[in-house]
């Protein structure tokens, strides 16, 4: 029971003391990026080469099906000729076989057919006109029963072809919606493949950027190569006059003003209340990591520099700036003068709105938003 709650007690502490790690990539993690991308661009690729070839295929089917489809139509209305000229046929032999009972009356008013019969003269005469006459009707008969017989034989003929027709325009319905599903499929695969490509851009680009700067693959990217100069400690004596510099090195970005806003219920900075046109200075010694007025509209004019603080990185936001005085890549000491206050973007007055936020950069990792929500509160470096 004890050694259970040593341990548990170890483990609160560990949770609590351990330091949270900062996220630092290697230039590994981004040829891994960029290769993973490759990779998946290339997957997609042959999967719509794959899916083309399979259109393709169906296509053909279905041109295939088309033709026994038209052939067997074809086929029927031959069938069609056939049972007409057969029905014509037979009733051209019952016309025959009337005719010739007809004669027979004609020639002899009524019973002709058995008065030619029995005005035989003999016996064999008799015989004779008799099998004259069952010869042409039972001839006549069978000819009419083998028509009937062929008849039928076409008419099964046709229903078999209508059904094979039936059946092929149902496979080809099929086909057909196997076919869009597939060229839906390309399509969505397609749409995909920008930004799977920016990626790739993407990554490369900070790949020969970070090799640029010296950087190896097993290099962690800010801590082991590239690094931005050390902020504690040492700077610059030119601080310009009132400056109030703490003994982490950290100072007080303008010279003079007043705090107008703590950091806090939603604030995420410390507002300096300033004349525009006011030097504003780093809060250490740092590299310049971004200027410009892309990144919000709220912020407009902004410059980022990022710190090594002991290794971990920390980067400071200066926000509204009337102009700049640095480039991206500077490394900047205490003493220099980095932009000017301000009132650009969302301001309703000169002042500047110093921003801070820890281990995670989007240059060096990723996103905008992850860098944040990192934000702390500056006086964590910065002197009051
Ligand atoms: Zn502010």
């Amino acid at each position: 029971m004890k050694k259970v709650k040593i341990i548990v007690a170890i483990l609160c502490i560990c949770i609590l003391v351990l330091p949270t790690t900062t996220h630092a990539v290697t230039l590994k993690e981004y040829e891994n990026m960029v290769e993973k991308y490759t990779k998946e661009l290339e997957e997609k690729e042959a999967k719509m080469a794959k899916n083309d070839k399979e259109v393709a295929e169906i296509k053909a089917k279905i041109a295939d099906i088309e033709e026994q489809i038209t052939e067997a139509e074809e086929e029927i209305e031959n069938l069609k000729t056939e049972i007409d000229k057969s029905n014509k046929k037979i009733k051209k032999k019952e016309r025959e076989s009337k005719d010739l009972v007809q004669y027979f009356q004609v020639i002899s008013n009524e019973n002709t057919y058995l008065e030619y019969i029995f005005e035989a003269d003999s016996i064999t005469d008799m015989i004779y006109r008799v099998s004259v006459v069952e010869q042409l009707t039972d001839y006549n008969e069978e000819v009419m029963d083998d028509l009937e017989k062929l008849i039928e034989e076409n008419k099964q003929k046709t229903k078999d072809l209508d059904e094979k027709n039936d059946e092929l325009a149902d496979l080809q319905v099929e086909l057909n919606s196997e076919k869009e599903r597939i060229e839906t499929e390309n399509r969505e695969i397609e749409g995909t493949i920008p930004s799977t490509k920016g990626q790739i851009e993407y990554y490369k680009k900070q790949v020969s950027y970070y090799k640029s700067r010296g950087c190896r693959s097993n290099d962690v990217i800010g801590v082991t190569c590239d690094k931005p100069p050390v902020s504690s400690g040492g700077g610059n004596s030119n601080v310009g006059t009132g400056a109030v510099v703490g003994e982490n090195g950290f100072r007080r970005p303008i010279n003079g003003g007043y705090i107008s806003w703590y950091y806090g219920g939603g604030h995420k900075g410390v507002d300096y209340a300033a004349g525009c046109g006011t030097a504003i200075y780093p809060v250490a010694a740092g590299r310049v990591y971004y200027v410009g007025n892309t990144l919000d509209a709220w912020g407009a004019k902004m410059i980022l520099i990022v710190h090594n603080v002991n290794g971990r990185l920390v980067f400071s936001q200066y926000a509204h700036l009337q102009g700049y005085n640095v480039s991206v890549g500077q490394d900047v000491n205490i003493g220099d003068v980095i932009g000017y206050v301000g009132s650009t973007g969302n301001s309703t007055g000169c002042h500047l709105h110093l921003e801070m936020s820890r281990d995670y950069g989007w240059v060096y990792n990723g996103t905008y938003g992850q860098y944040r929500s990192n934000i702390i509160d500056p006086f964590m470096y910065v002197p009051n």
